[in-house]
């Protein structure tokens, strides 16, 4: 079975459209994969001859439960089925509670966890990137998953940490 790669975050944040990205194209190829629910879609995804599979963890909707124990929720499953998990974070928002929350989360994690600021459009956000070293997972790759800027950069990264 080829590697997963999780995508996680707050809705809104643009992890569907960072999949694409990743994807390279629109449409794709929905996977078999255990754990995989309506909630869970997974993509075929190639990059430099590699293969792996990434899972959108997106078209959930916040329930009873509230959306900082649901996004948590959604970490703690990418954790247990991925081999590397995406925090996708908005740059230009900032880190909020439910980030913080989903991040203390993602620090248990014995997986490698890469923090994704997204909507990164240009060099002006560079400052907002900074501030998220806050969340305590490290170095934040900047990109745009809307114009592609940084997803080459941050592709090299994934395959490095699987
Ligand atoms: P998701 O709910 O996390 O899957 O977020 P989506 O991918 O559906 O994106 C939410 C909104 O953010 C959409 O209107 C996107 O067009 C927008 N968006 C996503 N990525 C970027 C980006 O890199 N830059 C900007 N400016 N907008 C983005
Ligand atoms: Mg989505």
């Amino acid at each position: 079975p080829q590697p997963v790669v999780a995508v996680v975050g707050r809705p809104n944040v643009g992890k569907s459209t960072l999949v694409n990205r990743i994807l390279g194209r629109r449409e794709a190829v929905v996977q078999d994969v255990p754990g995989v629910t309506r909630d869970r879609v997974a993509y075929d995804a190639l990059w430099n001859g590699r293969r792996f599979t990434v899972v959108d963890t997106g078209g959930w909707e916040p329930d009873a439960r509230g959306l900082q124990a649901e996004v948590a929720a959604q970490a703690e499953l990418a954790m247990s089925t991925a081999d590397v998990v995406l925090l996708v974070v908005d740059a230009t928002v900032g880190a909020t509670t439910t980030d913080e929350a989903v991040a203390r989360v993602l620090r248990r994690s014995n997986r490698p966890v890469l923090l994704i600021a997204n909507k990164v459009d240009d060099e002006r956000l560079m400052a907002d990137v900074a501030a998220l070293w806050s969340l305590g997972l490290g170095e934040p790759y900047p990109v745009s998953g809307l114009h592609g800027r940084g997803s080459g950069d941050l592709l090299d990264a994934v395959l490095k940490a699987l």
